[in-house]
């Protein structure tokens, strides 16, 4: 009997399958610190349990819960990652697409240069070593560059749309079902990223086939000629350390000053007035994504994708609630669910 066949047959505990590490936990028990690490196998099985969750401090939680409740939907907002959090980080048994690695310029020549740039500039990103002010300066060089490449490549509006297409990039189930919710109930969402909001926008279009009035991007955002040739990028570069609330202080004058079609000037006062915020993140740095909102409540979702057992107890620390397994949006749409029990009929 294989060790996937021995931990289906116990009867109180889940097993789980992480990055090919069986773990067991128990399922929706609040205050939940059972986790431990069984034994390492060889194979990946990709059917997680779906309630695999962890939750530091459930008396906490009850009471933001309880408080943003009482403040009503006009006081809240959510503000989301977008890779590894609005998107599955496994899909189809294979790690899934990013906004940023997706995209083919169809320039074979200039697709190389950026991952030349990737593998360069990605192991600094994680580097231990390296001080925050000096590894940001590399990270805006990496990003700038980067830019610059996609420029003097030529990247069409076609590229993307053909990259989108051809990618395997995923959205985790229920967000749709999630943005469906939030939408209907008048709560804004601003999806962050560090990628490129016109691919992330692209995505949108193709993969859900809709969009939603409630949902912006900030996130760098390109500008073409009539030919559909990148031209340029607006705003200030937004990367994967200075991705906050500030950078949306950086982009929104600039967005405002060239006229952006997305209203985000509007949007930005009046996000600034809700004072309750949901935050979905897939890296305890998502958490910075507020740090520009002075917000009363903040329920902080943390999305534990890949080493978990080295990661676990920080973003335990680090996050209200805690889905590990890749799990799907659905936990999140039952706690909108109870953070806004009634349809509110204004904006
Ligand atoms: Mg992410």
């Amino acid at each position: 009997m294989s060790l996937l066949h021995l931990l289906a047959a116990g009867n109180s505990i889940t097993h789980a399958i992480f990055a090919g590490r069986h773990l067991l936990i128990r399922p929706r028990i609040r205050g939940c610190k059972t986790l431990k690490v069984l034994e390492s196998v060889q194979f990946r099985v990709m059917s997680p349990p779906q309630d695999a969750v962890v939750v530091r401090d459930p008396e906490s939680l009850r009471m933001k819960k309880a408080a943003i409740r009482e403040a009503s939907a006009s006081k809240l907002q959510v503000i989301a990652d977008f890779d590894g959090t609005l998107t599955k980080y496994w899909n189809e048994g294979r790690r899934g697409q990013s906004s940023h690695g997706l995209l083919q310029q169809g320039n074979p020549e200039y697709d190389a240069k950026r991952q030349a740039l990737h593998d360069y500039y990605h192991p600094l990103e994680y580097s231990p070593t390296i001080p925050m002010a000096e590894k940001t300066k590399l990270m805006e060089e990496w990003w700038e560059k980067t830019h610059a490449l996609l420029i003097e490549g030529g990247l069409t509006l076609n590229a993307i749309k053909k990259s989108v297409s051809g990618s395997t990039i995923a959205f985790r189930d229920g967000v749709v079902e999630l943005f469906k919710l939030l939408e209907e109930r008048s709560v804004p969402v601003l999806i962050f990223s560090a990628g490129l909001a016109d691919i992330i926008e692209e995505v949108f279009r193709q993969k859900l086939h809709r969009s939603f009035k409630n949902i912006k991007v900030v996130s760098n955002r390109m500008v073409f000629d009539s030919d559909g040739c990148l031209v340029s990028f607006r705003g200030k570069t937004i990367h994967v350390l200075n991705k906050n609330e500030h950078a949306l202080d950086m982009a929104a004058p600039v967005h405002d000053k060239l006229g952006d079609e997305n209203g985000l000037n509007n949007e930005y006062n009046s996000v600034k007035g809700r004072t309750n915020v949901l935050l979905l993140g897939d890296h305890v740095g998502d958490l910075g994504m507020s740090d520009g909102l002075n917000y009363e409540n903040r329920i902080a979702v943390g999305f534990l994708n890949d080493n978990l057992e080295k990661s676990l107890e920080s973003y335990r620390e680090a996050f209200d609630i805690v889905y590990v397994n890749d799990a799907p949006m659905q936990g999140v749409v039952e706690l909108v669910t109870e953070l806004c029990p009634g349809r509110i009929l204004y904006f």
